[in-house]
């Protein structure tokens, strides 16, 4: 029997009012990229296999011109590609995403010189990035950054302590945020172009995330960087910080899209296949209840994301849009993953079924670049006016 429901879940057409023709083509692209390159990836089995693993993709991605969205600052382009990778590979996904964080403040606030540096071999997986905001003690609450850059004569040299970094231990770049105006909170922040072979810059260990992902710790005792090093404006850094997670929260949102068609995809493949009680799952309307909320909600996910592309991409501020998408379709991704997972019954709890994987995978996606709940305070302080958080005025 014919499915024409599941060609719609890999299609653009539900979203094809928020692209340009040329989305049609680089859509085709990457999907041809998933189907050769990441059909058959596997989940790596250890961290440390996660961090071989996660350069080789970085190459591999970078290489084949998969990031070139990036580098033409085309958010609809760069959701389009997370949401068809995070469908095949969460990890190649968290490796696209960590090189849009800092190719994305590079873009917002380099100087020619640091755009020359690094932009390029960001985006073509030469240089692997990783961005350093968490801390210990400063989570959503940014402004709460405790890791110092002090002026000397020679630059700045940074203290503290980063943790819940992605790519950390593996990376050649990170981007650094510390406190240059201490207790001016988050306007005392500044950005820092850090390479991984500073002096000083000491990686402290593994984070282990319940789907492969690096994840880490790392120091900074005493680390001398030049005055160029600085990114942005002097005490730019919070601003800088909120105007790339505005930018890149829609592509979790695509990446959240991606991995829960695919569950859903799998979903409907399985209701057809597996009898119960003489029948196909299919024919219980439970079941199909489920079908249908589950592809409701993907598809409202998914308008949300690409209108809040398509307002970047006409040059618009997109704090509202960009937080309604994220928080909206990570939540729901993660309720679409979780009811493919009790379609699935006792196999989708099984290591190596899929919907295993996409459980374990997108819970992440509702806590990293700005949690949900700091999201709706996000929209409400559009709505409203922002109001202070705590003893703080603003959050990640
Ligand atoms: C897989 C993964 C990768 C990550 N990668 C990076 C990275 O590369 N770089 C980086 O800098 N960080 C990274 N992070 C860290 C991430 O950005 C933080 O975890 C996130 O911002 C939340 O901070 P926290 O974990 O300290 O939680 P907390 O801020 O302690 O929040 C705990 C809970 O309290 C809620 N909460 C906090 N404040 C409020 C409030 N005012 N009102 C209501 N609820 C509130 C939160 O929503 C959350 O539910 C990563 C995290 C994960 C899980």
């Amino acid at each position: 029997m014919k499915r024409p429901g599941i060609d719609r879940l890999s299609s653009i057409e539900p979203v094809a009012a928020f692209l340009e023709p040329s989305h049609s083509e680089l859509a085709k692209q990457v999907g041809s990229f998933c189907k050769h390159e990441l059909l058959n990836e596997t989940e790596p089995q250890s961290d440390k296999e996660a961090r071989t693993v996660a350069r080789k993709w970085l190459k591999l991605v970078g290489g084949k011109g998969v990031l070139s969205p990036l580098a033409l600052e085309d958010l609809r382009g760069f959701c389009l590609t997370r949401e068809a990778i995070a469908s095949y590979s969460p990890l190649v996904d968290a490796v696209v995403a960590i090189q849009a964080l800092v190719a994305t403040s590079l873009q917002l606030a380099g100087s020619k010189k640091q755009q020359a540096l690094w932009l390029d071999g960001i985006v073509t997986g030469q240089i692997m990035a990783a961005f350093a905001m968490t801390e210990p003690e400063a989570g959503s609450d940014v402004a709460a950054i405790s890791t110092t850059a002090t002026k000397d004569t020679n630059g700045w040299v940074l203290n503290g302590q980063k943790h819940l970094i992605s790519n950390a231990g593996i990376a050649d770049l990170y981007l650094v945020f510390a406190a240059t105006s201490l207790k001016a909170g988050s306007r005392g922040l500044s950005a820092f172009l850090v390479p991984s072979n500073t002096q000083g810059l000491v990686y402290t260990g593994t984070q282990i995330a319940a789907a492969g992902h690096p994840l880490g710790q790392i120091s900074l005792d005493d680390c001398s960087v030049p005055s160029d090093a600085l990114l942005g404006s002097l005490n730019g850094g919070f601003k800088l910080g909120m105007m790339t997670l505005d930018r890149l929260r829609p592509s979790v949102g695509a990446a959240a899209c991606g991995m829960a068609s695919r569950a859903l995809v799998e979903s409907l493949q399985h209701v057809t296949s597996r009898r119960q009680f003489g029948e196909p799952l299919e024919r219980f309307q439970l079941i199909r209840e489920k079908i249908g909320r589950m592809s409701t909600l993907l598809e409202a996910a998914r308008l949300l994301v690409y209108r809040a592309a398509w307002c970047h991409d006409q040059g618009k501020r997109i704090t509202l849009e960009s937080a309604m998408a994220k928080s909206f379709s990570t939540e729901a991704a993660q309720s679409i993953i979780d009811e493919g997972l009790q379609i699935a019954g006792g196999l989708g709890v099984v290591v190596g079924h899929p919907l295993e994987r996409l459980y374990r995978a997108v819970r992440a996606l509702r806590i990293y670049e700005g949690t949900t709940e700091i999201q709706r305070l996000i929209v409400a302080g559009e709505l409203l006016g922002s109001q202070p958080l705590g003893n703080r005025d603003k959050q990640s």
